[in-house]
């Protein structure tokens, strides 16, 4: 039974049981967590609600690597204390929500049961692609995800019965797993589409300074390459065959080929929601679904990103709990309190001591971007895209990192460049404080700065500033 501290979960008409809540939420992720807790603190007489598939607390899914290599426990996992939501008196149901009933605000849960709602957060999260059932073998034991909490279960206890692992996909998921798996001392081979890993964020010199660490750890890494066959004795894996021909021992099988969004309540509703394939619910500035009283949050929500020039999720940790707080003012109409998520899409990750920091448009696909390159540091790659006198990317690989977040608040709030140059200058010493402080001075409108105006695409009208020295256009030496 849904509870409520305020006795506002009422009968139906016919004196059946027809729960309600103010606000009721869909997922207990960290997007869902945070909305349900930031409304609650908002406004503590709301009755709220969360409905979640899932079998366990909120976890820290960033540590989950970790946890694959033994250095964290079950229990560290859990990324915000259990019993917090009875404490807040926020009612939570292990349940399914298989439609949206938008006309009479309800929720339908499998197994006949239905909540009424005032407002409703979809925060559904993503779920990981598999490889094609078609594909031959794919259904041999030993093939395997590594998305869920079940899925690293399985991992840990395989790992210490396998000696040969292939590792599928190159981007930010499939390097980070190849990394902990190399923990375990197993020989691995890691296979890519593509010619470059990470091609979202790297270039070719970046992706070439990635994978030498990568393979200098001991791991065999094919390129342009997909597995065409898997192998299988007795029911289990025993070995992949690429599109090339090559046949490779495995006794395990780990896939990250990306992730699709959790967007089927978009069907399942009497008045369909808006979707961005492959993203997620379509959602305006302040996560408002295409329907008045339904928000989305979190790694389903697909919000305008100005710098790509459409809807697109934002998948990391900060982003879906930033977004939560943002819904849940607007699930307790206190809409003069947040302000909209901004955000370009960024990693940041390390490879052995090689720290790779990746945010916004690293790549200069935008419309009159231009490219700035480094590679005249020592030890040091970085990359700074530029477009109407603002940063829209950067991209630093290195043994140390200037602050990324620092950085993306430069992207995201379209500083000039001299705000970046501040950063990097903070980067060698000073600390956050008078990195920001660095920033705020350098923060001035570009026409104060040391760009001159006029398009940035033309090379000569720019004059880079301090703690820029080092870099070129890309194409000039
Ligand atoms: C393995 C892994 C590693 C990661 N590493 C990093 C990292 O290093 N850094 C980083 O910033 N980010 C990382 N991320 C991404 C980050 O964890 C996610 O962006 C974030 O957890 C998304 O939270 P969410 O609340 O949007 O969704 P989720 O946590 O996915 O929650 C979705 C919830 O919705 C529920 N649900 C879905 N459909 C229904 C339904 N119909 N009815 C009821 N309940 C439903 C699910 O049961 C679940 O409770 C990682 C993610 C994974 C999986």
């Amino acid at each position: 039974m849904i509870g409520s501290q305020n006795g506002s979960m009422k009968s139906g008409r016919d004196g059946g049981p027809v729960d309600r809540a103010d606000v009721v939420i869909v997922g207990f992720g960290i997007a869902g967590m945070t909305a349900a807790r930031e409304a609650h603190r908002m406004t503590p007489q709301a009755s709220i609600a969360i409905v979640s598939a899932q079998n366990h607390p909120t976890i820290y899914y960033p540590a989950l690597k970790q946890f694959l290599m033994g250095r964290l426990g079950r229990e560290q996992l859990v990324a915000i204390p259990p019993d917090m939501e009875r404490i807040q008196q926020i009612a939570v149901l292990r349940a399914t929500v298989e439609q949206v009933a938008t006309r009479e605000k309800r929720v339908q849960l499998i197994g006949g049961r239905s909540i009424s709602y005032d407002s409703l957060l979809l925060a559904t999260g993503r779920r990981s692609r598999e490889l094609p059932g078609t594909l031959p073998g794919s259904d041999f034991d030993g093939v395997t995800t590594a998305y869920s909490l079940t899925d690293y279960f399985d991992l840990r206890r395989r790992l210490a019965e396998a000696s040969d692992v292939v590792v599928v996909g190159g981007g930010i998921h499939g390097l980070e797993t190849v990394m902990a798996v190399l923990h375990h001392r197993l020989r691995i081979t890691w296979l890519m589409r593509s010619s470059t890993c990470l091609p979202d964020y790297l270039d070719g010199t970046a992706s070439a300074l990635v994978l030498d660490r990568v393979r200098q750890a001991g791991v065999k890494i094919l390129t342009e390459t997909e597995v065409a066959e898997i192998l299988g004795r007795v029911g289990a894996v025993s070995g992949v065959v690429t599109s090339r021909d090559q046949v490779i021992a495995a006794q395990l099988v780990i896939t990250c080929l990306g992730t699709l969004p959790n967007i089927a309540l978009a069907e399942q509703s009497d008045r369909p929601l808006r979707v961005e394939p492959d993203e997620g619910f379509l959602v305006d500035d302040w996560l408002r679904t295409s329907e008045a009283s339904i928000y989305a949050a979190g790694s389903v929500a697909a919000l305008p990103d100005r710098l790509l020039g459409r809807a697109a999720v934002r998948s990391q940790w900060a982003d879906a709990e930033q977004q939560g707080a943002v819904a849940a003012a607007r699930l307790v109409g206190r809409e003069g309190t947040s302000r909209p998520p901004l955000g370009a899409s960024w990693v940041t990750t390390s490879i052995g001591k090689l720290s790779l920091v990746a945010i916004g448009d690293t790549l200069g696909r935008m419309p009159g971007a231009s490219t700035w390159t480094d590679s005249r540091s020592k030890g040091i790659y970085r990359r700074v895209t530029l477009a109407k006198e603002r940063v829209v990317g950067y991209l630093s690989l290195g043994p140390t990192t200037p602050d990324p977040l620092a950085i993306k608040y430069v992207i995201d709030e379209g500083l000039a460049l001299s705000a970046i140059s501040a950063i990097l200058q903070g980067a060698d010493g000073g600390g956050r404080g008078a990195t920001a402080a660095r920033v705020e001075r350098a923060a001035s409108p570009p026409a104060s700065s040391a760009i001159s105006s006029g398009p940035l695409s033309g090379a000569a009208d720019v004059a880079l500033p301090g703690g820029l020295g080092n870099f070129a256009r890309e194409g000039e030496s």
